[in-house]
């Protein structure tokens, strides 16, 4: 039987999470995880009832946006802020953590980090990891997340190039090139 991995599912909830994201420099999402449940969960966001950076555009400082609270620290003060103990649970996150987030997520007790995509990788947040002992592990994203629409269309895609081998005039491979390029239009 062809089931998504607990890795997979967790991993791709982290994501789902990310299209949460209201800053426009980087969607980040994270899953606190617990005896193969999630407990918690985040995406970087100002905080509630703040203004977005996606409306108002990022407040940057030194190269950084310090509107929002990142995803990891979102998702261990959803725990704080409704009671769900964080020692020895597990994170789910769709980047590399920064050195801030590293240090939060040492200090509260969680015991593994699993993230899909290297970014900047800061070497003392690698030895702060090794150091504390929270394993770390890479975990590449196998599944996407895509909206209906995009999946009709990809279907409406795949019939029309079904029928281009049966295409003998010029004339109609270029209607049907143009059909194509209407739909992606949409
Ligand atoms: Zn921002
Ligand atoms: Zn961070």
């Amino acid at each position: 039987m062809n089931r998504i991995s607990w890795d997979q599912y967790f991993m791709t909830q982290s994501h789902l999470l990310s299209l949460r994201s209201t800053c426009t420099r980087l969607a980040v999402g994270a899953t606190i995880v617990r005896d193969k449940r999630i407990i918690a969960g985040g995406y970087n966001g100002s905080i509630a009832g703040g203004v977005h950076c996606a409306d108002e555009g990022c407040y940057v400082i030194d190269n950084h946006c310090v509107r929002t609270v990142h995803a990891e620290v979102n998702a261990l003060l959803q725990c704080a802020k409704f009671g769900a103990k964080t020692e020895g649970a597990e994170m789910y996150v769709t980047h590399f953590p920064c050195l801030h987030c590293c240090k939060a997520i040492i200090q509260s007790g969680i015991t593994a980090v699993y993230y899909a995509q290297e970014y900047k990788n800061h070497p003392y947040a690698v030895e702060l990891f090794q150091q504390a002992g929270v394993k770390v592990r890479h975990v590449p994203l196998a599944y996407t997340v895509t909206t209906l629409e995009e999946k009709d269309m990809a279907s409406q895609l795949r019939d029309l190039l079904s029928t281009v081998d049966e295409q003998t005039e010029p004339e109609d491979l270029w209607r049907l090139l143009q059909e194509a390029k209407q739909l992606l239009k949409r």
